[in-house]
């Protein structure tokens, strides 16, 4: 053998010899990048209850089982100074910000209902003419509507298309080519439209017919699953019965006041255990259902029926599913959220959590799920309960608001500056204000002052002023809540415990950039995530970039958080 060609052998065997040892290198770092980034997940499980404030959990631990909040806590990250920072903490704006990681001013849900300035009226946020409803029943009895933001809505078609920003789902979807199975599914509809984001599926629960509903943004006709879960009509089961405490009362730590008179009468479910659903028929039975710990479970049942039936998590492709639990919050609203009622639908709650638990652990496995636990937003007491308790609160007549700003009006040579209000926003007469020729930011500022002056208003904020203000740190609050077009002329913020309406069919309402509406958990458990409970200030605008982080993804396009490090390993 000639050396050149022992040689060309020896290169040769040198050559393979690097490959194989490149091959192994680049195999094991992908493996690495692999098991940090992906296919271990098959499934994101975000879990969102609706109004429990960030002291709930701590508050009615006793009565926990261990599978349910307790091994999300034992298991997970807790953050428990979690924070939201924009202003009007309503259902839409928390859960849409959860989702993209941004605030209102970015992602366009400024409120649950927002004055519609071109059409001269109120509009509900996600509704969508073009979208309508798929029905799912011939006939029903239309239900009597007791939210008092869809009441406001001016049609029954859904979808995200008024959502600016694209949600944590929407980038899954990009990431995995469209492969990633995404749902948001919810008692209320807003909240599963706000999750799914502008690709995934939604579904909610309809109060007029106790069914689970979609829109024809997502299908043209229903799944036959969903249809077939309908076809049961679980909810029905319910009529003719009533809401009973589960366990021992003395058990409750708010065992001793039931019978509290500022509490809601829902007309006939009563302020005290029992409250009796009613019967099939009557316009609030489904309502009433909504109002009680039935709402989760059926949302429960059908969301198993979901990840059976579109077999999500079963292969290395990540599948997303939203839950967000509807009741915690529509209870506060009728008996608040130191009643024993609430206590009650938080403990039931952590019983669906641990059913919810053991079956994904069944089916998907938990090893290969992502739990993602948070809420939209908190909860005030009434101001009747607070002034027991010694606090200054109350009531403020919206309308009282209205007359003050036209009395402004009047001194500039206005008569009706006020378009509209609807708490928080107050929207003004651009056309009247132009046509006096002043400048308007001084008229919106003098309208400011004189609400800022009013007993239970701490601090009234005029759009136009927002850019050059500085000093006061709620300001920052009201600003992330501007949206050009969709935020009224002037921000009114109530004194803390203070309500900006009157006592109607509801008696509790959230909204105010106090701690107690901001305040909510965050909570991250799954593979590879230890132990910890963090005090440190949070803000759910952090969610879905640590969400995205954790997955190996970039943040959702228009994210302003930051990823939460603990959760990253
Ligand atoms: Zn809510």
């Amino acid at each position: 053998m000639r050396v050149k060609e022992i040689k060309a052998i020896f290169m040769s065997s040198f050559t393979y010899l690097l490959i194989v040892v490149l091959a192994i290198f680049v195999g094991s770092n992908a493996s690495i990048v692999n098991a940090q980034t992906g296919p271990e997940i098959r499934l994101v499980l975000q879990i969102t209850v609706d109004g429990l404030r960030g002291d709930l959990l701590n508050r009615y631990q006793a009565g926990f089982g261990k599978d349910g909040f307790r091994y999300l806590m034992k298991k997970g990250i807790v953050y428990t100074n979690a924070q939201y920072q924009h202003a009007n903490t309503e259902t839409i704006v928390g859960h849409t910000t959860l989702a993209t990681g941004t605030f209102p001013s970015q992602h366009g849900m400024i409120g649950n209902v927002w004055f519609d300035r071109e059409a001269g009226e109120l509009s509900y946020n996600i509704e969508d003419a073009d979208a309508p409803l798929l029905p799912t029943r011939e006939e029903s009895v239309k239900g009597e509507q007791l939210d008092p933001s869809q009441k406001l809505s001016r049609t029954q078609g859904r979808s995200p298309r008024v959502i600016l920003a694209p949600t944590f789902s929407d980038g899954l979807a990009a990431y995995y080519g469209g492969r990633s199975k995404i749902f948001g599914i919810s008692g209320k509809d807003r909240s599963a439209v706000a999750m799914a984001g502008q690709t995934g599926k939604a579904f909610w629960f309809s109060t007029d017919t106790g069914d689970y509903v979609t829109s024809t943004y997502y299908y043209d006709a229903y799944p036959k699953w969903v249809s077939d879960w309908n076809g049961q009509r679980l909810a029905e089961n319910y009529a003719g019965k009533k809401w009973e405490l589960a366990d021992d009362i003395s058990t409750y730590l708010l065992g001793g006041q039931d019978d509290r008179p500022y509490e809601v009468d829902l007309k006939g479910y009563g302020r005290v255990f029992p409250h009796p659903f009613g019967e099939l028929g009557d316009k609030l039975f489904y309502t009433r259902l909504f109002v009680s710990p039935v709402n989760n479970r059926l949302l429960l049942d059908f969301s198993k029926t979901l990840v059976k039936n579109e077999n999500l998590g079963q292969d290395a492709i990540p599948d997303y599913l939203a839950i967000s639990f509807s009741a915690v919050d529509a209870i506060n609203h009728f008996f608040g959220p130191s009643s024993l009622e609430n206590e009650e639908v938080v403990r039931q709650l952590d019983r669906n959590l641990a059913d919810l638990f053991r079956f994904i652990d069944k089916t998907v496995g938990l090893k290969h799920t992502l739990i993602v636990l948070s809420a939209d937003h908190g909860m005030a007491d009434m101001p009747e309960y607070m002034t027991e308790l010694g606090f200054a609160a109350g009531r403020f007549d919206p309308d009282d608001i209205v007359v003050s700003a036209n009395k402004v009006g009047k001194q500039f040579g206005i008569d009706e500056v006020v378009r509209f209000f609807f708490r928080p926003y107050l929207y003004l007469d651009d056309e009247k204000i132009a046509a006096i020729n002043l400048d308007q930011a001084m008229i919106e500022q003098a309208i400011a002052s004189a609400l800022t002056d009013a007993k239970g208003i701490t601090l009234a904020v005029a759009g136009s002023s927002l850019a050059t203000q500085k000093g006061n740190p709620l300001l920052k609050s009201v600003r992330r809540n501007n949206h050009v077009s969709r935020s009224g002329n002037i921000y009114v913020i109530q004194e803390p415990y203070w309500f900006l309406f009157e006592k109607g069919p509801i008696a509790v309402m959230h909204g105010s950039p106090w701690r107690y509406d901001t305040h909510v958990p965050i909570i991250f458990a799954g593979p590879g995530i230890k132990t910890q409970t963090v005090h440190r200030l949070v803000h759910p605008v952090d969610v879905a970039p640590t969400i995205a982080a954790f997955m190996g993804m970039t943040p959702p396009a228009a994210a302003q958080g930051k990823a939460l490090q603990e959760v990253l390993r």
